[in-house]
């Protein structure tokens, strides 16, 4: 396989937690990096594995730490699961949904109508309501022949509190009640990746995604053939990449670092190499 150069990246998928920022604070050099994308004439779409928010409300969340970005430049694995519900069911298949505002949202405006009753698909994203009469009627309706899809396969996400269970942990209560593994959208399957490619209409052979996860971002990239850029800023560690499998293409220690190194088309590095800050 051939390294792409960067700079002949033109459409970059932006992994937003660990990226732009965590928690609500603001990653360094993320308040440039939507303006030089800008300026470098590279599009790019913010994605996120999070089922429970709309576009709208992470683009307020951003706004709130100062970056301005338009709701319809965020896709969240509600919407690439409801885009592909619409692929894939007949007219009047009505859905029962476990999950939060940005799953319901999602699918209601995907024209899809929710019913307990008889629905033809089960779709699954994180929800903090989760009770054993939801996992009944997912159980009941799975086990009579409704679909199973889920947004996301995280096992659990960090909380306030600490580690907390996420929608694969929910995914592994409804599969150990019916034996049946969902169809699942977000990283690292290829669903909301494929579907943020869609938004840009982009090809393999330009387009990049920048995360902070081996085993989500760089893997589901890896699965489409894009170009992979891991930044260290979050989950995964320098040492993680040395020995990942799947190794990223390019790997930078945070955003300044990518910035200068995408400006510098002469000294870009080679691929696969970690770069370390100067002490
Ligand atoms: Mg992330």
């Amino acid at each position: 396989m051939t390294s792409t150069p960067l700079e002949s990246i033109r459409h970059l998928i932006i992994d937003m937690d660990g990226v732009l920022y965590r928690g609500n604070r603001l990653m360094p050099g993320a308040d440039r990096l939507l303006p030089w994308l800008d300026q470098h004439g590279i599009k790019y779409v913010l994605v996120t594995n999070n089922s429970t928010r709309t576009p709208s409300q992470y683009a307020e969340k951003l706004r709130r730490m100062g970056l301005v970005v338009s709701p319809g430049l965020v896709l969240t694995s509600s919407q690439a699961t409801a885009s592909y519900l619409q692929r894939v069911a007949e007219d009047g298949d009505r859905v029962y949904c476990i999950g939060e505002d940005g799953l319901r949202q999602a699918l209601a405006q995907a024209g899809f109508e929710f019913s307990e009753v008889d629905p033809s698909y089960i779709v699954v994203g994180l929800d903090t309501g989760f009770t054993y009469e939801k996992l009944k009627r997912a159980c009941l309706a799975i086990r009579a022949g409704a679909g199973f899809i889920a947004t996301n396969p995280d096992l659990t996400f960090p909380g306030e509190e600490g580690i907390l269970p996420g929608c694969g942990s929910l995914i592994a209560a409804i599969q150990a009640c019916t034996g049946v593994a969902p169809k699942v959208i977000g990283k690292p399957e290829p669903g909301l990746l494929q579907a943020a490619m869609d938004m840009m209409a982009s090809q393999p052979e330009n387009t990049a995604i920048l995360g902070d996860r081996l085993d989500t971002d760089v893997l589901g990239g890896h699965r489409l053939g894009i170009t992979t850029i891991l930044i260290l800023s979050g989950v995964s560690r320098p040492e993680d990449a040395a020995s990942a499998s799947i190794k990223p293409d390019y790997v930078f220690w945070d955003l300044p670092e990518l910035m200068r190194s995408f400006s510098a088309p002469a000294v870009s590095p080679p691929k696969k190499t970690i770069w370390r800050r100067k002490s």
